[in-house]
């Protein structure tokens, strides 16, 4: 009997997908997928596949996201449930009564955020260049950052700007506590502690590292030690792993867990592509507002993909 894999595989050629997954998903999904990425890396395949269908394997503003860079393609989600607990912590009203309370501020927006949300920002950012997009700010100007106060305190830091965080976060990286980071360093002693920014300060304080995925699976790669304590959810250490195998990694909480990314699975691909439910819209009024947002970051900070694991980054469907 042909394997699961198998039959994805025929099923995204003759539907001529393309399946991209994040790095926190399932492992079972990050290896069948056509690219593996961060969410500015997804964006960035989203925009330049050349394919009629994309299935985002993630959660549903990275869906959104592909669906605004385009808008060409039918972009299905298997699990429509996935959702990301921080985007859903700011509503378009919220933002426009903290936009009445703080004018004239830049509205910076993490793209963990609702298309709506995206539309009445001036610019968005990902972990990966959210300090880049901030340093481009004039220094006059006050910056309002949503919704992650994480990231957003963190980028101002990094920049030594004064940033307005809304009190939002990402309950994963929250839950990595400095005690379960002290625990591990002590298991571990000698590997180094590598710290996604939706952490908290005191986390991120006792970082060798900080970085987004993209900027933990590089400083990995590259650096000369060969054990790491990863605090971010624990999909990535799979993707840590293979690309590293000389090297060890360890989890430094055992909550690194986003039950969200987890909702996908190789059985709910298969369904996906058979019957090619989960279709994904932004609506007219604000696809407009949010695609001027991304773009504005793109333009900022274009990423720099990699190639997927063991295949090239497009699957040209034949
Ligand atoms: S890991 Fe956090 S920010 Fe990412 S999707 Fe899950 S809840 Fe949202």
């Amino acid at each position: 009997m042909e394997s699961i894999v198998d039959r994805i595989r025929k099923l995204r050629d003759r539907r001529r997908a393309v399946i991209l997954a994040h790095n926190y998903t399932l492992h079972e999904v990050q290896d069948l997928a056509d690219f593996v990425g961060d969410s500015l890396e997804l964006a960035f395949r989203a925009a330049e596949a050349r394919a009629d269908v994309i299935v985002l394997c993630g959660v549903y503003f990275m869906a959104e996201t592909a669906k605004l860079l385009n808008p060409g393609a039918s972009v299905l989600m298997p699990d429509l449930r996935a959702g990301c607990p921080m985007a859903d912590m700011l509503t378009v009203e919220d933002l426009r009564q903290a936009k009445a309370a703080h004018p004239g501020c830049a509205v910076v927006c993490y793209v963990n955020s609702s298309a709506a949300v995206k539309a009445e920002s001036d610019i968005c950012c990902t972990s990966s260049n959210a300090a880049a997009i901030i340093a481009g700010i004039p220094a006059t100007q006050p910056i309002l950052f949503v919704p992650d106060r994480n990231l957003g305190e963190w980028a101002g830091e990094v920049v030594g700007r004064d940033v307005k965080c809304w009190d939002g976060y990402c309950p994963t990286h929250e839950r990595i506590l400095p005690q379960y980071v002290q625990q591990a360093r002590e298991q571990h002693p000698g590997a180094l502690v590598v710290v996604h920014p939706e952490c908290t300060s005191p986390v991120r304080a006792m970082a060798n590292h900080v970085a987004s995925t993209s900027g933990i699976l590089s400083f990995c790669r590259t650096s000369s030690c060969s054990a790491f304590i990863v605090a971010t959810e624990r999909g990535l250490l799979h993707r840590l792993r293979a690309e590293n195998p000389t090297k060890e990694f360890f989890e430094a909480s055992p909550h690194m867990i986003c039950p969200n990314m987890k909702l996908t699975t190789a059985e709910k691909i298969l369904w996906c592509l058979e019957d090619l439910p989960g279709e994904v819209t932004v609506a007219d009024d604000v696809a407009p507002g949010a695609r001027r947002a991304i773009d504005r970051m793109l333009a900022v900070a274009p990423p720099r993909c990699r190639k997927a694991r063991g295949r090239g980054v497009d699957h040209e469907p034949h």
